[in-house]
Formats: structure tokens, C-alpha cells, sequence
């Protein structure tokens, strides 16, 4: 069962959400759902849809919620993160949300306000890791040193700063095994500091560590839903959630 891929959105075997809570209020609020295990253990938030035209994660975290059983520790799915975006299938409304943290109240722009709350969910959450769900448009192979604005993030596992780890190599290494085409391969990107983005903010405001997952928007849509759905078990498996999907460990 390469990827994990075996099992349909639909007709899951998964035990529901233990709670489920929201992001964000009025029409932009969005679900989060909560799996608690009856064994304590670590903690991940696994969120898709910062940006809204980026839609194998959030496929992705659909699958996920209708066919994961947490057996320890705990796991928070946000789908669509920017709700709004995500149901309309554009990059954002206003402004980029990953580019608006750490968010701010008094801001009239619905992302500057989005960030804030997501930053004030996790900081409440308190988990060890968050993993972000992101498409990216380029290939790597097209990625120079004089191009690093083209965004040529597919496939990559992004990391900032000192926070590359144990957890992120064996992520990269156990997806790997399954990709025999070297392109597909996920390749490690050390992102430069970004005051604006998430993961400078939950590392450096939060003392969280968090990674951000994209693939290359040029795959078939299923194959990515399915690397998405794939990297993200192995990034629970490394953080040492215990899981069964569809029924199976
Ligand atoms: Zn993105």
C-alpha cells in the first residue's frame, strides 16, 4: 500500500473526531479536528489550505480525518485553514496568510486577523511539531540561486533556521524509499528567514517546531493527495504518535 493510498475520503474506518472545534469566527471560521489517544504522547497539528489554490493537503487531511484511529498521543487536523480561500480555490483573499504572522487584530484584512488566531491557537495547543500542507508551482530541478522567488518548492520538506532534525530526515528518508523517479524525491530546503511567515514565528515566538510540506503542482492530482497523505503519517510516526489508517498500523 505505497503511500497509504488504499482507502477513499468517503466510507472511512476511522473512529470520528474526539472534538471538534473552530478557527476563526463568523464566515471564515473553519473545523478543527481533534483525535485524542487513550495512551498520552506527543502532539502534532497537521493543517492545510494557508493558501487556498493548493489543494492536495487539504484532500489530503480529508482523508486523513475519515480514516485515522489515534492510539497515543494527539493529533489536530485544520483541512482548510484559509477557509474562504480555499472554497473560492485562490492563493488568499486579501494577502497572503503566509506571509501576514504573527497576525494582528487591529488589522481590517481578514489574513492579518486569520494569522493571529492561528497563532493563538497553537500557542494554546502547544505542540511538539506542526506540519503545513503546501503545493508548490516550480520544480526544484528549475530552482537557481538567482531565481528564489519562483517558488520552485516541488517536492521539498522546508525547514528555517537550527530546527532540521531526526524527525524531519526520517520523514524525508521514509517517503523516499517509496518514490523511485529521482525528481519525485523530496529534497530539503533551508528557507531563508522570513519575519512575515509561519515558521519563523512558531519557532521563534513559540518555541515550536514546525515544517512545511510541498509538492510539485505538475503531478497528477491524486499521486500528490497521496504524498501528502503519506508524508504526513510519517511525520507522526517519527514524532512517535501511535496510529492505525483504515484500520491497518
Ligand atoms: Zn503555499
Amino acid at each position: 500500500m505505497a503511500f497509504g493510498c488504499a482507502y477513499s475520503v468517503y466510507g472511512g474506518s476511522g473512529l470520528p473526531p474526539d472534538t471538534v472545534f473552530y478557527l476563526g469566527r463568523d464566515t471564515f471560521r473553519t473545523p478543527v479536528y481533534a483525535f485524542y489517544g487513550l495512551q498520552k504522547g506527543p502532539v502534532m497539528v497537521l493543517d492545510a489550505g494557508i493558501h487556498g489554490d493548493e489543494v492536495a493537503g487539504q484532500y489530503a487531511c480529508d482523508s486523513l480525518v475519515a480514516n485515522i484511529s489515534i492510539q497515543k498521543g494527539t493529533l489536530y487536523i485544520i483541512p482548510r485553514t484559509n477557509r474562504e480561500a480555499c472554497f473560492d480555490t485562490i492563493r488568499f483573499v486579501n494577502r497572503d496568510l503566509n506571509r501576514t504572522f504573527p497576525g494582528d487584530t487591529c488589522w481590517l484584512d481578514y489574513e492579518y486577523t486569520l494569522s493571529y488566531m492561528f497563532m493563538q491557537l497553537i500557542d494554546s495547543l502547544r505542540p511538539n511539531l506542526v506540519i503545513n500542507l503546501h503545493e508548490a508551482r516550480a520544480h526544484t530541478r528549475t530552482m537557481t540561486t538567482k531565481n528564489k522567488n519562483d517558488k520552485a518548492f516541488g517536492n521539498t520538506l522546508i525547514y528555517v533556521g537550527e530546527t532540521k532534525d531526526d524527525i524531519l530526515a526520517g520523514a524525508q528518508y521514509q517517503i523516499n524509499r517509496y518514490l523511485s523517479d529521482p525528481d519525485e524525491k523530496f529534497k530539503l530546503h533551508d528557507f531563508p528567514f522570513m519575519a512575515a511567515g509561519s515558521l519563523d514565528n512558531m519557532y521563534y515566538r513559540l518555541g515550536i517546531k514546525s515544517f512545511t510540506v510541498e509538492t510539485w503542482r505538475g503531478y497528477d492530482l491524486p499521486f500528490r493527495v497521496c504524498m501528502q497523505t503519506a508524508i504526513s503519517l510519517e511525520f507522526m510516526r517519527q514524532l512517535g504518535i501511535g496510529f492505525t489508517i483504515n484500520g491497518q498500523q
